[in-house]
């Protein structure tokens, strides 16, 4: 297998990832099971974030097994695919977002990959997203859709239950676009194991305040629009040209983030990462 591409996903179908099979990849915080197989005709390696059976809230996720596990298996690009809602009322549900920066708003979870280490990192977050990856994904979807926004602010919150019309007014004030919940720590870690990340994210609801109500499931819900309107299948076309054209090789400092970042003793596990 050559080097995988790494997506960080909700759900993937059969028909984006051609010859699946399940991967348990041994990390120190125990198995991550990754999705295996090709999506463009590109190896690929995918985290079901949200488990199989999507029953593992944001909050519970075993976010540094995941990035652990891709980096173990030589991915050194990933794409991140949120499902979010529009803090922005420029931003309207349909319309595709790959943000520029983050606002981290969570609050109980790991902060590092390296809690455990007697180290000190601190890797930069001037550019939070891969900016080649980003052009991937602005070009990839931009040849499938005129309803591309190739800026944003993607606001983290923690969840699992939605935000407050006030907390949204708030995120708004601080210069939020869009909201979703799994964004931190999946960026921070990317970051901190030298793996170029960027996220594509379909705007599936306004968030509280900005509409009647924010439902989850159930006819005219945030996930109706998203897998029986046509998104969630538009959301695969644009991954799989986004692998298709990802190149071999980029010019960006991600591959060097701890270079100027890491204080102290390097884990044997990173060394043997090549990290
Ligand atoms: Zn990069």
């Amino acid at each position: 297998m050559s080097e995988p591409i790494g997506l960080v996903t909700s759900a993937a179908s059969e028909k984006l990832l051609v010859g699946r099979r399940t991967e348990h990849v041994p990390t120190p915080w125990g198995d991550a099971p990754i999705e295996l197989g090709t999506i463009g005709g590109r190896d690929a390696a995918v985290v079901l974030r949200y488990g199989q059976k999507l029953t593992t809230p944001s909050h519970k996720i075993n976010y540094r097994a995941n990035a652990y596990a891709l980096r173990a298996l030589g991915v050194r690009r990933v794409i991140s695919q949120n499902a979010i809602g529009s803090v922005n009322p420029a931003i309207r549900p349909g319309d595709i977002v790959v943000s520029h920066d983050v606002l981290d708003r969570t609050k109980s979870r790991p902060l590092s990959m390296f809690d455990e280490e007697e180290c000190w990192v601190r890797v930069d977050m001037t550019h939070p997203f891969c900016p080649d990856v980003r052009r991937v994904l602005i070009d990839a979807a931009c040849a499938h859709s005129d309803r591309v926004i190739e800026r944003g602010v993607f606001c983290c919150t923690e969840g699992p239950r939605f935000e407050t019309p006030a907390e949204i007014r708030a995120l708004q004030i601080e210069g939020g676009d869009i909201v979703g919940t799994p964004l931190v720590p999946e960026v921070v870690f990317a970051r901190e194991l030298e793996m170029c990340f960027a996220s594509l994210a379909p705007v599936i609801n306004f968030g509280a305040g900005m509409a009647p109500a924010v439902t989850h499931f159930g006819p005219g819900s945030m996930n109706d629009l998203y897998y029986t309107g046509g998104l969630h299948a538009l959301i695969e076309t644009i991954l799989e040209q986004a692998f298709k054209a990802m190149p071999a090789t980029f010019g960006c400092a991600c591959g060097k983030a701890l270079e100027h970042g890491f204080h102290g003793t390097r884990p044997a596990w990173l060394t043997r990462m090549g990290g």
